[in-house]
């Protein structure tokens, strides 16, 4: 048996949660993220787990880190999470491109790379509820920079307990991603647009979570708030599965030798994707570099160049809109482990940044960040990569993947390391038709975006995915847009409290 995981703040608090515990109550009560107090080691060899499906991979992988959930409780979550919603059996595929394996990540219901996480979020929410004796409802507060609420809807309408309400950024989407929410069925589902970016959403909502007068409020109308936000251990556990399952992929394939590093390629915006990558390479998966791609909202970048952290700066919408993001809320964690688990020079580092936008680690912190490599991509060196792929390589990628594939070309020409590299493909390209098609020279003003759709379906023979069928002609359910100092009366409003 291996020994059990807790999980406590990263700034601090003394509280110590078992994994359902912390789940349930997605952030710690002192405002920092839950963390893991060690990182288990993986118990079979990757060439056992490469004999393994998806379901039994993320079997192996999520026991070791949600230790109070009995083996029972977490194959109902598995099989009922990793089922048809998935329209590839292999629930996660590699293509391989352009000397790349790209590792599809948007077969699920919502087609990004969040239902990955997010349609077992809600079995994990269900069974944490049932296991710790909680008689509220849960209501799952989410900030979305536009796939994160679709996902999270999806995973959560009609669930039984719980009530889902989603912020979103009214100006900083994509049509496609738009209509995918606002059109959402199901009577515990809320939808609301923002006059302001993700940002001032991701706030509104972290403050709503931390006010304890409103949280005592709260239980006093039968009610408590969780979050479906990559800041919940129960999104980041899920996502370590994918990259144990690529690496042992690649193994079974024969395309690397036992014990054979490899790189992984993440299109970065919050952190939560790139963390789970180097979680899995703490648990025994041989990851030589993590590769952090930005747009043009290029924080992270001149992080991993300077170690200074500086959001001061304007904000730039782009054509990987789950990308544009100033305050990348992972890092803190990574920021926590790499000052040696110190929760006190975390809490320092964070008030900084609340209060002066920007902090800077010390040289031995750098240091520990050298199996990092930050890079960034232009939108037009966005467009070119999939102009690109699709010309050269017959392989069609989205906005958020082509910064990764553009990242990666421009390091390994700078590098020369040819190591075997895996690129986290997030998005289904159709959910960026508009640009896309026009990074292919094919765009046009006035068609639509499922027009658009179908024409990238005649251009690229890949057929036009259920999810975007589905919302073409359906109803707009939610209309609802405040200004972001009435997240909270929004919130109320829709308890009817
Ligand atoms: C959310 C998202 C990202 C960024 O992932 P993080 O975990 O926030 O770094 C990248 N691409 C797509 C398509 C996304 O939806």
């Amino acid at each position: 048996m291996s020994k059990e995981v807790y999980y406590s703040s990263t700034r601090g608090d003394k509280s110590r949660m078992k994994a359902s515990e912390a789940i349930l109550r997605g952030l710690a009560p002192d405002g920092g993220l839950f963390v893991p107090d060690h990182i288990p080691q993986l118990e079979k060899s990757m060439r056992e787990l490469a004999e393994l499906s998806y379901q039994d991979t993320a079997y192996e992988v999520m026991k070791l880190l949600l230790t109070d959930y009995t083996e029972e409780e977490l194959k109902y979550c598995i099989s009922h999470a990793y089922d048809s919603k998935f329209d590839t059996e292999e629930i996660a595929p590699l293509s391989e491109a352009d000397g790349a394996y790209f590792l599809e990540l948007y077969h699920g219901a919502t087609i990004a790379f969040k239902d990955m996480a997010l349609s077992i979020l809600p079995y994990l929410m269900t069974t944490a509820a049932k296991k710790n004796s909680v008689k509220n409802e849960i209501v799952i507060l989410t900030a979305t920079s536009g796939d994160t609420g679709k996902a999270a809807l999806a995973g959560f309408a009609d669930v039984p307990g719980t009530r889902i309400i989603v912020f979103y950024p009214k100006h900083g989407v994509s049509p496609i991603q738009e209509q995918q929410m606002v059109t959402q069925k199901g009577d515990n589902t809320c939808v609301i647009g923002i006059e302001g970016n993700f940002d001032d959403a991701q706030t509104g909502v972290k403050k709503i979570f931390t006010d304890p007068e409103l949280a005592s409020y709260m239980d006093s109308k039968g009610f408590q708030f969780s979050s479906a936000n990559s800041i919940n251990i129960g999104r980041l556990v899920p996502q370590i599965v994918y990259y144990v399952y690529s690496y042992c992929k690649l193994l079974k394939e024969g395309r690397i030798a036992d014990d054979e590093s490899i790189n992984v390629v993440v299109p970065t915006g919050n952190f939560g994707n790139i963390l789970a990558a180097y979680y899995a390479g703490k648990m025994g998966v041989p990851i030589a570099k993590f590769i952090c791609a930005s747009n043009s909202n290029k924080v992270l970048f001149d992080f991993f160049k300077t170690g200074e952290y500086d959001r001061n700066r304007d904000f730039v919408l782009t054509s990987s809109p789950s990308m544009d993001i100033l305050i990348s809320s992972n890092l803190e964690r990574l920021i926590y482990h790499i000052a040696g688990d110190n929760s006190e020079a975390d809490a320092s580092y964070m008030e900084q940044l609340s209060k002066d936008g920007k902090y800077e680690i010390t040289d031995e912190m750098r240091e520990k960040l050298s199996c990092f490599y930050g890079g960034f991509a232009t939108e037009e060196e966005t467009f070119e990569a999939i102009s690109d792929l699709f010309r050269n390589h017959s392989y069609l990628i989205d906005t958020h993947t082509a910064v990764a594939a553009s990242v990666y070309k421009k390091y390994r020409a700078e590098s020369g390391d040819t190591t075997a590299t895996v690129i986290a493909s997030t998005a289904s390209p159709y959910k960026f038709t508009r640009s896309v098609m026009n990074a292919l020279g094919e765009g046009d003003d006035s068609c639509d975006d499922f027009e658009l759709a179908d024409r990238l379906s005649e251009l690229s023979g890949v057929s036009v995915p259920a999810a975007v069928e589905s919302i073409r002609n359906a109803e707009v359910r939610h209309k609802t847009v405040v200004e972001k100092n009435q997240m909270e009366s929004a919130v109320k409003a829709f308890l009817g409290i």
